[in-house]
């Protein structure tokens, strides 16, 4: 597998966010978001094996724990990855596998949290959610839309509302974007969409989803990597 990074660190997004989790990192991306902050994972990275993977992990939490697979496009791996994360889930780890759900997802165990980052217009990838994938989601699966404006959060609640996800899936989130410059002061002037408003807009239109900010970027410096 190509892989950018392993660390340990804690898990800043979704209903796992405050827990401490090993990441794990795979190179290689097949979109480009605007907003995005791993573009060092596009390329670069080095090869590792599974049971490297594997060692790693174990040596970083070796009491089980949360796993989180991450990118780029993790799915983009997927011969390597699906058994990789079956590994995971058989030595005891919660896995979490973040991916944008432009791949299919079918294949994907039953075990694994899928955290589905369904890409909003103002991201310049706004069409590349496989439908399909609608289909692969279970109750444990988590919906998130990272929001830039009042067309992303629109685009964001009618999505929610057309395909009932609040009734599908254990948690639809909500989250502003995070400008990919930001650096220093460590609060949410450097979101592009203010907090406060996107929280006053869910509750005017009562949408069933979780307002969730990348708490990762309130405790480091929101250009830290390997955080
Ligand atoms: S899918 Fe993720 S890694 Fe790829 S460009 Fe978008 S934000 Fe960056």
């Amino acid at each position: 597998m190509q892989i950018t990074e392993i660390y340990k660190s804690i898990q800043g997004e979704s209903t796992y966010a405050g827990m401490p989790c090993v990441f794990v990192r795979l190179t290689g991306c097949n979109l480009r978001c605007s907003w995005c902050d791993s573009e060092y994972t596009f390329s670069g990275g080095h090869r590792m094996a599974i049971e490297e993977v594997l060692g790693e992990v174990e040596r970083l939490s070796p009491d089980g724990g949360v796993v989180e697979i991450t990118g780029g496009e993790p799915m983009l791996q997927e011969r390597e990855l699906l058994p990789l994360m079956q590994r995971l889930l058989d030595a005891g780890h919660s896995v979490l596998l973040e991916t944008s759900g432009e791949r299919p997802l079918e294949k994907v165990s039953k075990g694994v949290v899928k955290i589905v980052d369904v890409k909003c217009p103002s991201s310049g990838e706004g069409d590349t959610f496989n439908l399909e994938n609608l289909e692969a989601l279970e109750s444990r699966d988590e919906v998130k839309f990272v929001l830039s404006n009042r067309s992303d959060y629109e685009f964001a609640r009618d999505f929610t509302l057309r395909h009932d996800l609040a009734r599908k899936v254990n948690a639809v989130l909500f989250s502003p974007a995070f400008s990919k410059a930001a650096k220093g002061l460590r609060d949410a002037s450097h979101c592009l969409l203010d907090p406060r408003e996107l929280a006053e807009w869910m509750l005017a239109d009562n949408v069933p989803a979780r307002l969730n900010l990348q708490i990762h970027k309130f405790i480091w410096d929101p250009a830290m990597k390997g955080v």
